[in-house]
């Protein structure tokens, strides 16, 4: 039974709750995800999915395969097709897992003429490869949407493309912020109003002439903030696979640690410097309503995570995170362009984020020290809060390791 009928109307504001790859990548990742909502269901959730972990990027594989002409690129996604069949098998009834293997059909068959269209060519590619790679979303919205219903919510699928609005940049749109509000708070409103839980498909918009567009790799996390900034939430989560923002990328440093709180400049200048855990224009959204953004890991929910926020650094002139981004640092297709200083091939740039740092002369003096043998080179840049080195991209993670056992 849905829940919907036992609630009152409310004018409260909405959490946004919005779930990464890895939080929705087979049966029990979803069932997780239903569980943190339906145990936050007074807050008031706006749910927003990515696709399903490996999915996007088996869209882009397909989409060049068919512009270069080899055969059969739709052979290659029937396994997350399946994937998608499977889970609606395992935690629907019969009736909705048949009524979300109808959608993946028809999914399936759009994608397979849009494959061929651009196979045939010569229509521009960028729009097209957008409209491919915007199915993965599409198809964990759906598969969201039933999941949720089953967990007795009352929850409703709403297209994204009928919300966030963007210029025509296909694989890296900006979004209007004004008519994105607009578009938002009309699509959404209604529903919080009459207690229903929307979900929506992160990393994919529309352009204000109806093309499809996407808003850059990762780009799930801005559409939850534009949708939070819109609505004025009370808070935005961002439900990962890691405890919240770490020191450094656990992928390289194996001791990393949850950093509690960091200030949107700190956040906003992590996710700049290449944090993967924020896209980064995570945070700009938020920063004129004062909207409180948490990172949670979806896998331990009761954990505090980080949160981030406004207002004054408790722990000024102390380095947070250490980042790094590789040579030339333009990005590729559907990269978010990033204008910081730039480093030459063959070297990387490692980011040591903190308020004030630039100022602090006993960290620089300490960095030296970690970093001694390995001719590292410090930056000249304008951000206070971000000491930048230039570093041999080859030992790049040695650098990270170093200095994080010197500052952690
Ligand atoms: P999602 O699918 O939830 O959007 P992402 O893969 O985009 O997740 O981002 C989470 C990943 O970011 C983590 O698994 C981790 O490997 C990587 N990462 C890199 N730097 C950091 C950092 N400083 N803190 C946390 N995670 C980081
Ligand atoms: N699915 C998209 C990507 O893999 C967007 C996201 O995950 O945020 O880039
Ligand atoms: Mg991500």
């Amino acid at each position: 039974m849905l829940l919907k009928a036992a609630r009152k109307p409310s004018h409260q504001p909405p959490a946004v709750m919005k779930f990464g790859g890895t939080s929705v990548e087979d049966a029990s990742a979803f069932e997780r995800a239903a569980e943190i909502v339906r145990a936050r269901r007074e807050e008031l959730p706006v749910v927003v999915v990515s696709a399903l972990g490996g999915v996007t990027n088996a869209l882009l594989a397909a989409a060049r395969s068919a512009a270069a002409h080899a055969d059969a690129p739709l052979d290659s996604l029937e396994g997350h097709f399946e994937r998608h069949v499977q889970i609606a098998r395992r935690l629907l009834t019969d009736e909705a897992a048949a009524a979300v293997e109808a959608e993946m059909g028809r999914g399936r068959a759009e994608l397979a003429s849009l494959l061929e269209e651009m196979a045939a060519g010569p229509r521009e590619r960028p729009p097209l490869q957008d409209a491919v790679v915007s199915y993965g979303e599409r198809l964990s919205a759906t598969l969201l949407t039933a999941v949720l219903r089953q967990y007795g919510l009352p929850a409703t699928c709403v297209d994204a493309r009928q919300c966030i609005v963007t210029d025509e940049a296909h694989g890296c749109a900006a979004p209007l912020p004004a008519e994105t509000a607009r578009r938002t708070r009309a699509r959404l409103a209604p529903l919080l109003a009459s207690g229903e839980v929307p979900v929506m498909a992160g990393f994919i918009a529309a352009s204000e002439g109806g093309a499809v567009t996407t808003l850059g790799r990762g780009g799930s996390d801005y559409t939850a903030t534009l949708v939070g900034a819109a609505l004025g939430a009370r808070e935005v989560q961002i439900w990962t696979d890691v405890a919240g923002v770490l020191t450094a990328d656990p992928r390289i440093v194996k001791g990393a640690r949850t950093i509690p709180w960091l200030s949107y400049a700190e956040a906003a200048t992590l996710a700049f410097f290449g944090a993967k855990v924020l896209h980064p224009k995570t945070i700009e959204p938020l920063v004129a309503g004062r909207i409180p953004l948490r990172v949670c890991n979806s896998r331990a929910p009761e954990e505090p995570g980080t949160l981030v926020c406004a207002g004054a650094d408790p722990s000024p002139h102390t380095v947070k995170a250490i980042t790094q981004q590789l040579g030339a640092n333009g990005g590729g297709h559907g990269e978010a362009p990033r204008h910081g200083p730039i480093v030459e091939r063959g070297r990387a740039l490692i980011c040591m984020v903190g308020e004030g740092l630039r100022e602090a002369p006993a960290v620089a003096a300490r960095v030296a020290h970690a970093l001694t043998n390995m001719n590292a080179l410090f930056v000249k840049h304008e951000v206070s809060d971000v000491l930048l080195l230039d570093v041999d991209e080859e030992r790049a993670c040695e650098a990270i390791t170093r200095l994080h056992a010197a500052f952690f």
